[in-house]
């Protein structure tokens, strides 16, 4: 069976270093923020080329602190794309503002630049590009467009670490980069985590104070604030997985770079690296019109794939509110039906990427496409 990822192969591969790591603050007893913490933000913030990084519970709360940070609440609207995980449009609406969307790009997957404009209103404070599957959006129209209506600009970088914009890494091109490590993700904790990167000290130190219930000092509430902490344990685990991220996201660039060979003549259409980007592959689709079919049989020879994802947000049921329909987004929806993520992960090896290339061609064979 080659699954869709495989975080146990991981873990072994570094259990030497991550026990005793974990077991140091289980001594410690700096179980909550603490000296790792404070530690991996340093140097997070550095592998991103950005000041500051501060360190939270979840890539979610990363967003919504950044949001907030930018002064972000009800009456304003902030313009995102549909084709995301739902926590991108989650984290707009706990400001109290509105989610504006913009279709995607067909081939980068990521948002349509030459859309933005006709979604600005007076009430747009905000926008919040997804750098979708480790790609890059196209940032500099979008920083130009920012510029020019005085608008902020986050980026939501949770499945892109280390990837680059026009040799640039992201989370530091925008105003503000959001992050999450949950455990799937190219740097995954043991457990949930996340973190805001930002040059930005007023936005530091506005975000410092809202992710431990707005203090200035102990017990001296000047924010109203939440309890987004990060744990110390996850703190230390991502110390020391960071120091390995360079290496994995090259086994992730290689074992794309041999899904695109051994399916170039498949008539499979596979993800496009956009000349721009340095591509982290954290998930690798590919398009089929007749998926479900293709991922049953996929299966049934013992090969997991993903969907990432069937539905675009302006089509959940949770969003109905929002007052977008099917057709909205034309690009957006045909992606969400025809996407299909193969396995990927720094621990597979060139046989069980070939057996996945070899299964997908000699399915597609069986079926009419
Ligand atoms: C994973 C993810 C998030 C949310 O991160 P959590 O740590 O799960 O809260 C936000 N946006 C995108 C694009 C994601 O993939």
């Amino acid at each position: 069976m080659i699954p869709f990822v495989d975080l146990k192969a991981q873990y072994l591969s570094i259990k030497e270093e991550i026990d005793p790591a974990v077991i140091n603050v289980l001594e410690s007893t700096q179980f909550v923020l603490g000296s790792e913490v404070t530690a991996f933000e340093q140097e997070f913030a550095d592998y991103c080329q950005a000041n500051e990084a501060i360190a939270v519970n979840t890539g979610t709360s990363a967003l919504h602190l950044a949001l907030l940070a930018a002064g972000i609440g009800p009456g304003d609207e902030v313009i995102t794309v549909p084709f995301t995980f739902v926590a991108t449009v989650a984290a707009i609406c706990y400001t109290g503002a509105t989610p504006v969307f913009v279709d995607i790009d067909p081939v980068s997957y990521t948002m349509d630049a030459t859309q933005i404009e006709q979604a600005i209103t007076p009430k747009t404070k905000a926008i919040l590009p997804v750098h979708l599957y480790g790609q890059p959006a196209d940032m500099e129209p979008i920083l130009e467009i920012a510029r020019r209506h005085g608008l902020v600009v986050i980026e939501d970088a949770a499945q892109a670490h280390r990837a680059e914009y026009k040799g640039q890494r992201v989370g530091s091109i925008g105003d503000i980069g959001c992050f999450s490590f949950y455990p799937g993700k190219n740097l995954g904790a043991y457990g949930e985590g996340g973190a805001v990167v930002t040059s930005n000290p007023e936005y530091a130190k506005t975000m410092r104070m809202l992710r431990d219930w707005g203090q200035e000092r102990r017990y001296h509430h000047v924010l109203k604030g939440y309890n987004y902490r990060m744990d110390g344990v996850q703190g230390a685990i991502l110390r020391v997985k960071l120091r390995h991220l360079d290496k994995w996201t090259e086994a992730r660039r290689s074992h794309a770079a041999q899904y695109d060979k051994l399916l170039a003549d498949s008539g499979v259409k596979t993800p496009t690296a956009m000349p721009y980007s340095h591509h982290v592959y954290h998930v690798y689709p590919v398009r089929l019109s007749n998926r479900e079919a293709i991922q049953q049989q996929l299966n049934e020879r013992g090969i997991q794939t993903g969907i990432h994802y069937p539905i675009p947000v302006h089509l959940q049921v949770a969003y109905a509110d929002l007052g977008y329909k099917a057709g909205d987004f034309p690009q957006s929806e045909l992606a969400a039906a025809e996407v299909l993520s193969l396995p990927m992960y720094p621990e597979l090896t060139p046989t069980q990427v070939s057996t996945v290339a070899e299964g997908l061609q000699s399915v597609l064979q069986g079926v009419k496409v």
